[in-house]
């Protein structure tokens, strides 16, 4: 099987992989056809996947898409990653990735953008696109994928495959190359819930000596429930998710799937998250103010790239992150110096953190009333190469209907819907509350 994958990727379709090394990956099918032989194999024995280039990975150079990073190998693998290699999958090698994970089109890679497989003209979505784009064109079964405020979900939605991201804490951070700290998420990204079940039971599981954020809890079987009854679910539309922003190709898809979900049993019930649009500030403040912090540590004396030609230490840091980060890191960077710089600081990131708050109450809220809340992934379909160029704050505003349940840490996913214009994929966002990845997988799974 990993032959025949290999094969495929031959070329580096829709410029999807960073690295690979085929002579690490058919050495792990070989150990995993000797346990397949004898009996001993669990479901994931030699299925192949691929990793987001933000774990850090022993066999593969790790570079977070970012120059800075170029040529970076760490000694050693994310618990992400060594779960799944636990658990018998064979790795096909890294996945191009925004750069440090920030921004909504994959745009942002130091080592070019990924094209959509649907229609290469088009993005893949971000910050996971490389993951989403490689499931979508067959290039693996399945891959890994990190979500901040939205980046498994909406390339998910935008390559029409299916992606969870589960509670804050489940899944450990450790060796995933942080971004926002108190939003970073792993999770898988596969063509149906039942493969994305099984992944993520594998992933998770606390890892407190490492993470001290990961959950003191175990993994469950995500595929236990798989086929429950929805009969009597109640699904909650949050209003906020329908207004005049949401374009008629997506919203007629999202319909579609709701009529679905009645004809199976299941309740529709409106439901309001009324500061929706604030997420959209408050991720962007909270956010970029935790990089500046988590991206410090790239300064050219430990990891990748350094300045060649320097007078002194300081000068030597300017230079390196000058040449090594790009025009996203460098305006997130920025913004979130701002933001926590003395006299800013009660104005922007506490007012933030205040709201933050709010918005996971608004959630608690809505769970009275309902089960399950479902609505749109993203406002539009995959958008058009430099629809968006020199327009940073277009591709913010996108993140919309992601930023809410990132922000509350609550587990959300992307289930594929249908189509809308030009044919392109539109996913069904389904979140749920705390610990409920199981029902939202039965959910995805029942529509599937
Ligand atoms: N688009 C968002 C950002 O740029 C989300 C990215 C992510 O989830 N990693 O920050």
């Amino acid at each position: 099987v990993a032959t025949r994958f290999l094969a495929r990727m031959g070329g580096n379709p829709h410029n999807t992989f960073l690295d690979i090394d085929s002579e690490v990956t058919l050495a792990q099918a070989q150990a995993s056809d000797a346990k397949l032989a004898d009996g001993t194999a669990g479901p994931l024995e030699g299925v192949p996947v691929a990793h987001k280039d933000v774990f850090v990975t022993r066999d593969f150079a790790t570079t977070a898409g970012s120059k800075i990073l170029s040529g970076y190998r760490s000694p050693f693998d994310a618990t992400v990653v060594q779960r799944l290699r636990t658990a018998g999958m064979v790795s096909l090698g890294k996945l191009n990735c925004d750069e440090f994970a920030m921004g909504s089109a994959n745009e942002n890679s130091a080592y070019g953008p990924v094209q959509n497989p649907w229609d290469t003209t088009r993005v893949p979505g971000g910050s996971s696109g490389g993951s989403a784009a490689a499931v979508a064109a067959g290039l693996a079964p399945a891959a890994t994928g990190t979500d901040t405020g939205g980046s498994i979900r909406q390339p998910a939605s935008f390559c029409g495959i299916t992606g969870i991201k589960p509670t804050y804490g489940r899944a450990s951070r450790y060796g995933m190359i942080a971004y926002a700290s108190s939003l970073d998420q792993a999770g898988p990204m596969a063509r149906s819930a039942e493969d994305c079940a099984l992944l993520l039971s594998a992933m998770c599981g606390g890892d407190i000596d490492r993470d001290s954020t990961s959950l003191d809890m175990p993994s469950e079987d995500f595929t236990a429930s798989l086929n429950s009854s929805i009969e009597g679910l109640r699904i909650g539309i949050p209003q906020e998710f329908f207004g005049e922003g949401l374009s008629a190709d997506v919203r007629a898809a999202v319909d579609s799937a709701l009529r679905e979900y009645e004809k199976l049993g299941a309740k529709l019930v409106p439901i309001s998250l009324p500061r929706t649009e604030l997420s959209i500030p408050v991720y962007y403040i909270i956010a970029p103010a935790e990089a500046s912090s988590n991206l410090s540590r790239f300064d050219g004396v430990k990891f990748g790239h350094r300045a060649k030609d320097y007078t002194d230490l300081v000068d030597m840091y300017k230079k390196t992150r000058a040449e090594g980060f790009g025009n996203e890191v460098k305006r997130r960077i920025m913004t979130g110096a701002y933001v926590l710089s003395h006299g800013y600081y009660d104005a922007y990131y506490l007012q933030a953190q205040k709201i933050r708050r709010m918005i996971a109450d608004d959630f608690q809220n809505a769970f009275k009333e309902c089960d399950v809340i479902a609505g749109p992934v993203a406002p539009t379909v995959a958008w058009k190469f430099g629809d968006n160029a020199n327009d940073p704050v277009a591709d913010y505003l996108a993140d919309i209907f992601t930023l809410p349940a990132s922000l509350a840490g609550l587990p959300g996913m992307s289930v594929p819907a249908g189509f809308g214009a030009q044919g392109m994929p539109v996913g069904l966002q389904l979140i749920g509350n705390y610990f409920k990845e199981a029902q939202l997988l039965n959910a995805a799974h029942r529509l599937q």
